[in-house]
This record gives C-alpha cells, structure tokens and sequence, in this order.
C-alpha cells in the first residue's frame, strides 16, 4: 500500500510565521522590467514593468488582444520579449529567463513553472492518474513513484475515487483539476493559468479557481493568472489590468494577503543555471 502523504514525496509546505514575526523582506519570485513584444505591426507588449512576490496570486484582466496572454508568455519563458528583461528567483538564486537560450528555458519551465490552459490539453486515452505522472516519466522517475505523486495531487485536488478514469469520463471540471494536478506534480513554484475557467460555467469554474489557489498560494507557491472573469479575479491577491499591451491598473486587495515566504517554498524547484 502506497502511503501518498506529504514528505515522503517532497511536497512543499509552508510554515506560519509566530505571531508579532517581523516580516522577511525576500526578492519577488518574478520581475518584469519594460518588456517590449511587436508581431508585425500588433505591439502585443509596449512596455511593461511589475513584479510578482512568492506568494501572491495575481489576476491579469484586461480586453481581448491586450497582450494579457503574451504577457504570461514573457513571464513563463515560452516567448522572448523584443526589449526589455523578465528574471525568475528561486532559493538556486536569480535568473534572467529573457537572456537563456532555448534549452534553459524549456528546462526551467519543465523544472519550476506550471502551466494551466483553457483547454487542459489532457491525452484522452490516458487515465487521470496516467496523465499526471507523464510530466514525472518523462523526467526519469519511475512509474511507481511518478504514479505515487500522482495520487498526492489528485487526492489534493479532490479527485479521489477517480484516478483510473479516462480524461472523456470526467466532466469539464475535474478534467481540469488533472490539468491543475498535471502542471504541480514536478514540483512547480510558480503556476501559469490562462483563462483556466474559460470554457466551464460559473459555479464548475469556481470550485476549479479554488483547487487552483488552494493547492498553488495554499502551498505557499505563486499563481499568476490571466482571466476574462472578475469572479475569479475577486478571488487574487492582486489585479492588474492590460490595455493595449500596457499595463493600465495595478491593484493589490485588501485582506488577501499573500503568504508570508518560507525557504521550504523553494524546496520543489531544484532548477540551477549549471
Ligand atoms: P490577449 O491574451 O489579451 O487576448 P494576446 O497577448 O494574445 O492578447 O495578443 C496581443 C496582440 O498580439 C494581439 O493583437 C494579437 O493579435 C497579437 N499576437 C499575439 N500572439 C501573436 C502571434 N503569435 N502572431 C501574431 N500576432 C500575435
Ligand atoms: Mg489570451
């Protein structure tokens, strides 16, 4: 019998400063300084600068073509901004993912990064449980222990029952909570979600926002999220809203506080420049 709890596979988790703790002052997790992206004549991105602390979960809103998804793109390393600079820290230290060539990058996404689309891109002849540990075999880990994993995260994410369904028997809910499952298994520190909600009715797409920040901020990770839903923004950090691939509004909300930073938040990324 596997036992599927929290240290024997590595999950980070985070510990709460003693009350009266004076606060760590720790670098952001991400840091974009005048990022800049044109394709063709569309400026997709005209100069944008903002940081995102660990911690945080951020919504990024803002009308259809204002640079929201080139945006995360830039800040993921999936896209290299014209001008401009994008740096990621991790307890390995800090990088500057906008200067790393192609190799680095897909590594540093493979190895820290998260992502969360639309669409969950899941393989529908997979089961659940088959779909999350792919990350992790391919990655070398063997199949009882990438499975193990595996398990951690769907239990997590509240598929438990449902881990040998294939992805066509769920409902557009829990294919996206496998999704969720499927971008932290390795451990990812920060997660990438664009328009996760996107394609689910309100009340589905709320249960998904709150796996989605329950197992990402709730364990002391980062959430960065593009969304057409003040719903689901209302449930951030923070907001920021694009227009015209500026950034026009920043906000951070009162009362969501991100989590205080510990070292144990790194722990999952063992991502170097070496
Ligand atoms: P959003 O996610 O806010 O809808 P995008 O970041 O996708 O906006 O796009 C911003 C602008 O850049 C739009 O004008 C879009 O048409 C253009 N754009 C984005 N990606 C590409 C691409 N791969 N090729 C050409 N134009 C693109
Ligand atoms: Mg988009």
């Amino acid at each position: 019998m596997t036992n599927y709890n929290d240290s024997a596979y590595g999950v980070p988790s985070v510990s709460v400063p003693p009350a009266g703790a004076a606060p760590v002052a720790v670098p952001p997790v991400l840091a974009a300084e005048n990022l800049h992206k044109s394709y063709g004549p569309a400026r997709a991105l005209a100069g944008v600068s903002f940081a995102v602390a660990p911690g945080e979960s951020v919504a990024i809103m803002g009308a259809s073509g204002s640079g929201k998804t080139t945006l995360l793109h830039a800040l993921a390393g999936i896209i290299v901004p014209d001008a401009g600079s994008v740096s990621f820290h991790s307890i390995a230290g800090a990088v500057r993912v906008s200067e790393l060539g192609e190799k680095e990058r897909s590594r540093l996404r493979r190895e820290s990064f998260g992502f969360v689309f639309q669409q969950g891109l899941l393989l529908p002849e997979l089961t659940a449980v088959e779909n999350v540990a792919l990350p992790l075999m391919m990655a070398g880990y063997p199949r009882r222990e990438a499975e193990g994993r595996a398990m951690h995260w769907l239990h997590l994410l509240g598929l438990a029952g449902l881990e040998t369904r294939r992805i066509g028997e769920l409902s557009g809910g829990q294919a996206q909570r496998v999704a969720i499952a499927r971008a932290q298994v390795t451990g990812a520190t920060v997660i990438f979600a664009d328009e996760p909600t996107g394609a689910l009715d309100s009340t589905t797409g709320d249960g998904v926002m709150s796996a989605l920040l329950d197992s990402t901020v709730g364990q002391g990770n980062t959430l960065v999220v593009v969304t057409h839903d003040e719903t689901v923004a209302s449930r951030c950090s923070r907001t920021i809203r694009m227009r015209d691939g500026m950034l026009q509004h920043d906000a951070s909300r009162q009362g969501k506080v991100p989590q205080q930073p510990t070292e144990t938040q790194f722990l999952g990324s063992g991502w170097s420049q070496q």
